[in-house]
């Protein structure tokens, strides 16, 4: 079949394992799975009840305009409902964004190592990849200014950024958003938005009615806990809403989705409870790093990139065949890593056990 060339090298997303299968494999009876930042205590009830209320509506198709979710959204942020487009998952609004704006004769400026879907979705449009490389973790907010051209469509910033969990604060983006040219596009992807705690981390949506030119990614999969419901959505300009608008496909959100981000934006509390847990979390591994000086980056997430100067994919099985799902660092680009996702506080002190078993056979080896 004549598939677009670009598309041969390519792999389909590598997910974290699932953990029934890494039972099945390694006959296992307790696994668990900290590799796609997946909220540990789960979502709110409101949103559970809203979902078995729409249980009788399955035949009937979606509101493919989302009113309702749009109203709650508009007025969460305070933004006019025209302003936002929702996808299945903010991966699907990255994948629109590629899709309405990248072709070959078009280039995207992205970090690297960052989310992987920016480039992912801007190789199969053809365009060409701009990768800048975080310098400590950080994006290199200067260089990539400096690799814009005439060419170039979409800018690609991942605040928190996957997978260091590091930010970009406010002055820095300010700067940065004032010197790109306003025919480019910049995406400011916040999944990880509501487990910031950074007081100088920049309030983006203020920013809109300034810069027409920027778009603000948010997803209900991660603090909110509905990743199986696939629901995100990007806020920007009305006129430039309008125009990507066509690119959606029709009914790309379930009524399911819609009901429960409704249900889940109206229970605040269950986000900063989950938020102040998570900060806990990030204290166990950061004192547990501390005490055994391995290196992290300071994360806003709920997830830490934990350097063990050996084989990402070595730490990644030793803790697979104990019943631990990670990230390897080196799908991730930083290879001598992995990637946790923070647990509820039982969870980070297994596996903060486990790693501490893992050392100390190292240490014994050694000596
Ligand atoms: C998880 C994640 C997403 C995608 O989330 P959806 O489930 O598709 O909404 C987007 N960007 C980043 C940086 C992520 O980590």
């Amino acid at each position: 079949m004549q598939v677009k060339p670009q598309l041969i090298p390519l792999k389909p997303y590598e997910p974290g394992k699932p953990i029934d299968e890494v039972k099945r494999e390694l006959g296992l009876e307790k696994v668990i799975k900290l590799a796609s930042n997946e909220n540990p205590f789960g979502c709110s009830e409101k949103a559970k009840e809203a979902i078995r209320k729409e249980l009788n509506q399955m035949h009937i198709y979606p509101d493919g305009y989302a009113y309702e979710i749009r109203q709650k959204v508009a007025e969460h942020l305070n933004v006019n409902k025209e302003q936002l487009i929702f996808g299945n998952g903010s991966d699907e609004v990255i994948l629109i964004l590629c899709r309405a704006l990248l072709s070959p004769n078009k280039n995207t400026v992205m970090a690297q190592p960052s989310f992987s879907q920016y480039k992912h979705n801007a190789l199969i449009e053809g365009a060409e990849i701009r990768e800048v490389p975080l310098s400590n973790g950080e994006h290199d907010l200067d260089e990539m200014l400096k690799q814009i051209d005439d060419n170039t469509a979409i800018v690609w910033v991942c605040n928190p950024n996957n997978p260091s969990g590091n930010y970009i604060d406010k002055d820095r983006f300010l700067t940065f958003l004032k010197a790109v040219p306003e025919d480019v596009l910049v995406v400011s992807d916040e999944a990880y938005h509501e487990y910031v705690v950074a007081p100088d981390y920049p309030d983006t949506i203020s920013l809109l009615n300034q810069f027409p030119n920027l778009m603000v990614l948010r997803t209900f999969s991660k603090a909110y806990g509905l990743a199986s419901l696939r629901i995100g959505y990007g806020v920007a300009n009305e006129e430039f809403i309008k125009l990507l608008d066509p690119a959606r496909p029709p009914f790309n959100t379930s009524t399911i989705a819609q009901a429960a981000a409704l249900a889940a934006l109206d229970d605040q509390q269950f986000i900063q409870t989950c938020s102040e847990k998570n900060r806990e979390g990030l204290q166990q591994f950061y004192s547990f790093c501390d005490e055994h000086n391995l290196k992290y980056y300071p994360s806003q997430a709920n997830f830490i990139l934990i350097d063990f100067e050996r084989s990402g994919d070595e730490v990644f099985q030793y803790l697979l065949e104990r019943g631990y799902i990670v990230r390897s660092g080196i799908p991730l680009g930083f290879p001598t890593a992995i990637r946790i996702t923070v647990g509820n506080k039982e969870e980070n002190a297994e596996i903060i056990d486990c790693i501490t078993e893992m050392l100390e056979k190292r240490d014994e080896l050694r000596s």
